[in-house]
């Protein structure tokens, strides 16, 4: 008997990843097996020819099927933007590259369809990813889907419509056409190897409400379908074969975090405003128009952050010209008055997809930012003359990314002029008096505040890269996952230095990291005088209800104290004890009965576990 428990209890394994979209899942796991089709070739004889040819007709049609579905479930919950994507997909399928050249394939080599999809779509695939243009490279992960559903349907396989509901999808990595067709399917939650909270299943997972954690590194070969597991979206927990204490402990969690949903409804309306009577302005990150119900829904008083590069990802840059852009930009700008939205040009590089091909040996280090909206006019012209377009409709802030120096900055002041005199000339109406900002995300600019302060007109933090850059810790590596303290005192001391230099130059703050929409950092930042918080708006009533249940001077003590730490470890112990002492926050609230670390922790959980 006591052989069994202790067997029973190793099998529970914890895995620590990142949080991507808020909620609790439990329930069984359905893997989601990505990996490579294996596909052998076969010759047909000549009379089997017109037999392979309406089996690969047959498949042709139910993929048509299938993304027609997808596309409208992508319109009705996302919109137009999104549907587009799998659109463009079922082109594809009949496009003459891809559907004669199948045909043609089938006959002329007398193989299985199945072969002739692989050979045409590697092929292209191959040409792809050697292209010079990123757009082109991009689009590869079309085509593979193509493939595999095309592949899928000639073996009719269980398809992914087929998934059963009711499951938590576990996969190495997962496509924009995966969360949406699943999330029609009523599936839990979903759970993925790798991505980061800014990639393209976060954003979708997000704004669709499926509970997700990525980067859980290794954890889908260590699942099989039907084991169950518990997902923590709010902690970015993954725990398999939970023991019986487990699971009850986040059954009453996921009961709890119910009540805290629906208790957080009377906070929407309420101002975000501290016991004392000192308020801070909540705003919205935002990357799609489809998103913007939100706002209003978790109570975001405009957008802190609206990353346009998601734009220009979602239809690739040839198809953004200036038009298209007023047209969306216009559209937001119109719902979202009279707040203001702050437009964040596009921030390519990183991990972000470049219009030009450029193998960097360190891309974060390397062309990105503002330094590749300097060296393209072409994308930076058409983008700040629609900008500058859809001010007049209402009011914007625009928000230039990466900046690391101030010769840089100046320069990007000169082009922005020169657009201005340029619209003037076209009598294009705009706002003469547009806020223009800068993202203060690497060291350089942190330290240099004060003389960036006196030539801007207001600063957001952006924590994620700050982080990053001045710990020295890739955001996106899991090897280092542990070493990116985003409460590191270091990048507190940056956070602080950046505040008061804004203030002694009288333009506002915002802070529009992931950090923002942590509750647990909310008194930190609120005592250090930060003036707007921006966060996906999930997060936003809890850090409002931090702020609602604190003294401003008791949050400056506290502020204080941090900025004296010596490690990102005597900060949490820090604040999590003064959030005790205030009854307050969503992962203090979460974490009240936080489980000792058990036998059967795997070695992944104890790899990144800080
Ligand atoms: C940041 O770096 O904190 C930020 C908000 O920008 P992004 O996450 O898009 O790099
Ligand atoms: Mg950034």
């Amino acid at each position: 008997m006591e052989q069994r428990s202790i067997q029973a209890e190793a099998q529970e394994r914890i895995f620590v990843g990142i949080p991507a979209a808020p909620g609790i899942a439990i329930g069984p796991a359905y893997l989601f097996n990505k990996r490579e089709v294996v596909v052998e070739a076969r010759r047909i004889s000549e009379a089997e020819v017109a037999a392979e040819l309406e089996r690969f007709e047959q498949a042709v049609q139910r993929a048509e099927r299938d993304l027609d579905k997808i596309s409208s479930v992508a319109r009705e919950k996302l919109g137009e933007e999104s549907a587009s994507v799998f659109e463009a997909q079922r082109l594809m399928l009949r496009d003459a590259s891809v559907y004669d050249r199948i045909r043609d394939y089938i006959q002329t080599h007398r193989c299985n369809a199945d072969y002739a999809v692989a050979h045409v779509l590697d092929e292209h695939i191959r040409r792809l990813e050697a292209s010079n243009n990123a757009y082109l490279r991009e689009r590869v992960a079309d085509l593979i889907d193509v493939k595999e559903r095309l592949i899928r349907h000639l073996r009719r396989e269980k398809l992914l419509s087929a998934v059963d509901p009711e499951h938590i999808i576990v996969a190495e990595n997962l496509t924009a056409a995966d969360v949406v067709l699943f999330s029609r399917r009523g599936i839990l939650g979903c759970a993925t190897d790798h991505g980061g909270p800014t990639s393209h299943v976060s954003i979708m997972a997000r704004a669709l409400g499926v509970p997700a954690v990525v980067s859980l590194h290794g954890l889908s070969d260590s699942v099989q379908t039907g084991d169950l597991i518990i997902l923590d979206g709010i902690q970015g927990r993954v725990v398999v074969n939970p023991r019986p204490e487990t699971l009850a402990l986040y059954r009453t969690r996921q009961e709890r975090y119910r009540r805290l949903l629906q208790d957080q409804q009377h906070l929407i309306p309420l101002p975000a405003e501290t016991l004392d009577g000192h308020c801070f302005v909540l705003r919205a990150n935002l990357e799609l128009i489809e998103e913007l119900d939100l706002l209003k829904k978790f109570g975001a008083e405009g957008i802190g952050l609206f990353r346009t590069e998601v734009l220009f990802l979602m239809r690739g840059p040839l198809n953004v010209s200036e038009d298209y852009q007023l047209h969306v930009y216009r559209q937001i700008v119109e719902r979202v008055k009279p707040n203001p939205t702050t437009f964040r040009l596009l921030d390519l590089g990183g991990d972000k997809m470049l219009p030009i091909a450029h193998r960097e040996h360190n891309p974060f280090l390397g062309w990105r930012g503002l330094r590749v909206l300097l060296d393209r006019p072409e994308l930076l012209l058409p983008q700040l003359r629609a900008l500058l377009r859809a001010s007049a409709y209402g009011p914007i802030r625009i928000l230039v990314p990466m900046v690391t120096a101030l010769d840089e900055y100046r320069r990007f002041q000169e082009v922005l002029e020169d657009v201005k005199a340029e619209l003037r000339a076209r009598g294009e109406p705009f706002d003469e008096a547009v806020p223009v900002g800068i993202m203060v995300e690497v060291p350089s600019v942190a330290l240099m505040a004060d003389l960036f302060a006196e030539e801007v007109d207001f600063f957001s933090i952006g924590t994620n890269d700050l982080t990053q850059y001045t710990l020295a810790v890739d955001r996106g590596n899991d090897l280092v996952a542990p070493l990116y303290e985003a409460l590191h005192p270091a990048v507190l001391r940056l956070v602080k230095h950046t505040i008061d230099a804004g203030h002694r130059h009288g333009i506002p703050v915002s802070l529009c990291g992931e950090l923002a929409g942590d509750p647990q950092a909310t008194p930190i930042l609120a005592g250090m005088g930060l003036d707007e918080f921006s966060a996906a708006p999930p997060y936003l009533p809890e850090v409002k209800r931090v702020i609602r249940a604190m003294q401003f001077r008791e949050a400056q003590e506290l502020a204080e104290q941090a900025l004296q730490c010596r490690t990102a470890s005597e900060v949490t112990a820090l604040v999590n004890a003064w959030l005790q002492e205030h009854g307050c926050g969503l992962l203090q609230y979460m974490q009240a009965d936080e489980p000792t670390a058990g036998n059967g922790r795997a070695e992944a959980s104890s790899l990144q576990e800080s």
